[in-house]
């Protein structure tokens, strides 16, 4: 069993669409090795793989375009490319998230503003209006450990200020909100298919859009800007717009393949966390004093997120939820996204081009305050009751001075 750095092996496996890996992923990838056509453009005997995955994924999301890439960064990059987001122009990102969200508005050429984020541990409409510039262009929510953001106030502040809006829903592929996906609420929405995601294929994201024109922009960005001459002489990408430069950020067959697979077990999955989520916070309802808010349970993703009264108590329930082999953390050990030095100092690729965005203390004191309960997706109802027990026993240990 993996360990997550605790005293004892985890109970469970703390994975979701990798746990599910099985005889139909290999049998997918099995016939693209067969057919020797791993590249979605080129090749002898073309599949169609990443296409058709594309074409079940946005009918999934229930947007009329998916765009297969490389990466959950490659697809926040190329949705703010989609959007046209001019070089220097500012995006609202929430303080608490993953380090490629800053990473992607810099290789967009964009600069990152950071906002806070509430109980909810995603973005707080509330925040917007006090970063909001003359050089605002778009707002990426980020919607976290599989809830979704609390999108209709955004898209009503976005809306009032002509801002565009990328979701950011690595972490909550067929998660929904308010009964619409995440990744169909903004202007585009981005997915990762990396290890901890609910589906996955070792590496690999998706933009999803209703907007034919970012359709077109992401779809030529990262196939090198969508019209090229080929070292046989072909010309590819006939397209109709104007062209501009690229880059390759093409998702393999490989990918296509095991992500076909993957997204026929997703809202099975999504339900079977869901209620393994709400048993454990019903069961605890009366012992753990303050739940993490979620903006719409009905279309979560299986959310078991505590806060305790300081950053102190949330590090002595950890250690004693590691002692007892429950895999839990604290997102982000507590931190803005700026505690990286290099997003801190603004050090981009191409030089510095921002300096010490102003710190969000209300974000790193929710986050701070905060213990995550990663769920499995194999998990059984012996691990739910022991994890239910087990829960109770630590939190109890640690608000009588614990550990
Ligand atoms: C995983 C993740 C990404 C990046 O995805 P990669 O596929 O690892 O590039 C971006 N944002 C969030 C919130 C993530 O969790």
């Amino acid at each position: 069993m993996p360990t997550d750095g605790g005293d004892r092996p985890l109970r469970y496996e703390p994975l979701r669409g990798l746990a599910l890996w099985g005889t139909e992923e290999e049998a997918a990838v099995s016939a693209v090795v067969r057919a020797r056509s791993p590249f979605r453009y080129y090749g002898p005997d073309l599949l169609g793989r990443a296409q058709a995955f594309e074409e079940a994924f946005a009918e999934r999301i229930g947007t009329p375009y998916a765009v297969g890439v490389s990466s959950g960064t490659a697809a926040l990059a190329c949705g703010l490319v989609g959007l046209g987001l001019p070089a220097g122009a500012e995006v609202i990102v929430p303080a608490v998230t993953f380090v490629g969200c800053p990473n992607a508005v810099s290789w967009a050429r964009g600069v990152p503003v950071f906002a806070e984020v509430d109980d909810t541990l995603t973005l707080d409409p509330a925040s917007l209006e006090e970063r909001l510039t003359d050089r605002t262009y778009a707002i990426m929510p980020v919607h976290l450990a599989n809830v979704a953001a609390d999108m209709e106030p955004i898209m009503d502040f976005a809306r009032r200020h002509g801002l565009r809006v990328l979701e950011d829903a690595a972490q909550a592929a067929g998660v929904r909100y308010r009964g619409r996906s995440a990744g169909a609420w903004g202007d585009a929405g981005a997915f990762s298919f990396q290890l901890e995601k609910n589906i996955t294929a070792g590496e690999g994201g998706a933009v999803t859009t209703a907007d034919p024109v970012v359709h077109d922009r992401v779809l030529r960005y990262q196939d090198q800007g969508g019209q090229f001459s080929t070292s046989s002489g072909q010309v590819r990408g006939e397209g109709a717009s104007e062209p501009f430069l690229g880059v390759n950020l093409r998702m393999t067959e490989l990918e296509g393949a095991l992500l076909g697979v993957q997204l026929t077990r997703l809202d099975t999955m999504l339900d079977r966390l869901r209620s393994i989520a709400r048993h454990v916070r019903a069961e605890l309802s009366g012992t753990v004093e303050h739940w993490r808010r979620i903006p719409d349970d009905e279309g979560s993703g299986g959310d078991v997120t505590l806060f305790l009264p300081s950053r102190t108590d949330a590090r002595r329930l950890l250690r004693l939820l590691a002692d007892a082999g429950v895999p839990a953390a604290t997102l982000y050990q507590g931190q803005g996204v700026y505690s990286n030095a290099a997003v801190r100092d603004g050090r981009t690729a191409w030089g510095v081009e921002w300096s010490r965005p102003a710190r969000c203390q209300r974000s790193e004191q929710f986050a701070g305050r905060s213990v995550t309960v990663t769920l499995g997706a194999t998990m059984t109802d012996a691990d739910v009751d022991w994890l239910v027990a087990t829960l109770r026993k630590s939190y109890e240990e640690c608000r009588a001075g614990g550990r």
